[in-house]
């Protein structure tokens, strides 16, 4: 048995409560995600920072606070622990000193996916899953996929017909069952529902199960560990469908509650591209949930996502930060692709670039103050898209 304090699972909008021991979607009430609780106060008699130190360098490391319970069931590929890199040339060059990027192109099939698919995979199987299927833009199938093969469970994946081929060829060669759609992820989410009401599939869809955002959440753990159990001033992170964020946000609650950390908080920013921005612009608008964004169009695979299931959960971790939201245009993203490369060494996917170019956006507007420590998420590698500089 893992050191797992799961208790149970709470719906983020309704509240109500439900067993954790089920292969579950959505609120059965009120159809909103599902968010996982533990038993903090015995979480934090083990998950200590002296205890952390002896771990491995992966994210099970926060095993307490994660949802698999059997040792067997989690499915390891090296996921997390990714670095955690000063870039003061970066920094130097756009005038925020500063600068860190947390760079998780070093991931199994080299996105953050790889964090919260390991999770959802990890439990789907402990809890007598057989197929799994996903509606993806990109790194998320590629990801689910890989998690799927080490469990032996049947992968099934939907996506957009325009998708680049590197995506689609890394889900062929890892044992999935690739279908193209002519349409959008929200048209690929539609198959995947159909196939879950006619064969028994389960969705892996982000929100749509409980878990993924477990998984994602250790990026907000090993951010905290990384910088000694204190957070910057404010995190810039490509926002598609949230889980990367609402997950951060989560874990810094859970971290407090354990006393790992304090009450402060860094400013959360959630940046979109121009031609697909329904969080910029439902925050922008006061709203509570965001409309679907209509004809959704960027070269950032991973920011395509027209309507997000956890709108919702976003704009409230924003807005109780203190952050904001900004668009960026796609031109912008390969612009600064190159300067964040011969700056640092790493090859940003376009998402990863993202954050630079509105980090400089926030700098020029004085929102973000030349001595704030910023930390930039590299969501995954440039490797993927680089028909886009070809
Ligand atoms: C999926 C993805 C994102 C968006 O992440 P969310 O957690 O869904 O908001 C950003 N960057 C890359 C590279 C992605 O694959």
């Amino acid at each position: 048995m893992t050191r797992s304090t799961l208790s149970h699972l709470e719906c983020g909008k309704c509240g109500a409560i439900y067993d954790a021991n089920q292969l579950i979607n959505l609120c059965p009430a009120c159809g909103k995600p599902l968010l996982v609780r533990y038993d903090l106060a015995k979480a934090a008699q083990t998950l200590t920072p002296a205890a952390l130190a002896e771990r491995p360098a992966n994210l099970w490391r926060y095993e307490e606070v994660l949802p698999v319970v059997r040792n067997d069931a989690r499915l390891m590929l090296g996921e997390g622990w990714t670095p955690l890199i000063w870039a003061s040339s970066l920094g130097n060059e756009i005038g925020c000193p500063n600068t860190l990027i947390k760079d998780e192109s070093l991931n199994p099939t080299g996105s953050f996916k790889a964090r919260g698919l390991a999770m959802a995979v990890s439990r789907a199987y402990e809890l007598g899953a057989t197929e799994i299927a996903i509606p993806s833009a990109g790194n998320a199938a590629g990801a689910m996929s890989a998690y799927a093969a080490a469990a032996g469970l049947k992968a099934h994946v939907f996506m957009p017909a325009d998708v680049p081929m590197p995506f689609r060829v890394e889900c062929a060669q890892l044992g999935a069952t690739v279908t193209l759609v002519d349409g959008l992820i929200t048209d690929c989410g539609v198959k995947v529902r159909e196939g879950a009401q006619k064969y028994g599939w389960f969705d892996v869809s982000t929100l749509k199960e409980p878990y993924r955002i477990e998984g994602k959440k250790t990026m907000g753990y090993e951010l905290a560990e990384q910088l000694g159990w204190t957070l910057p001033d404010v995190i810039i992170y490509p926002t598609g469908g949230g889980t990367g964020l609402v997950g951060m946000w989560k874990a810094f609650d859970e971290m407090e509650q354990m006393g790992l950390i304090g009450s402060k908080r860094p400013r959360m920013v959630t940046v979109q591209s121009d031609g697909c921005a329904p969080m910029v612009r439902a925050f922008d608008q006061g709203n509570e949930f965001a409309e679907m964004w209509q004809g959704a169009k960027t070269v950032a695979d991973g920011l395509r996502v027209p309507a997000a299931v956890g709108d919702f959960l976003i704009l409230r971790a924003l807005r109780e930060s203190g952050g904001t939201a900004l668009t960026v245009t796609d031109q912008e993203m390969l612009h600064y692709t190159r300067v964040m490369g011969a700056h640092t060494g790493i090859f940003p996917a376009p998402e990863g670039a993202a954050t630079l170019a509105a980090q400089v956006h926030l700098l020029n507007r004085g929102w973000i103050r030349a001595d704030e420590t910023v930390v930039l998420f590299n969501t995954g590698t440039g490797l993927k898209y680089a028909h886009l500089w070809a």
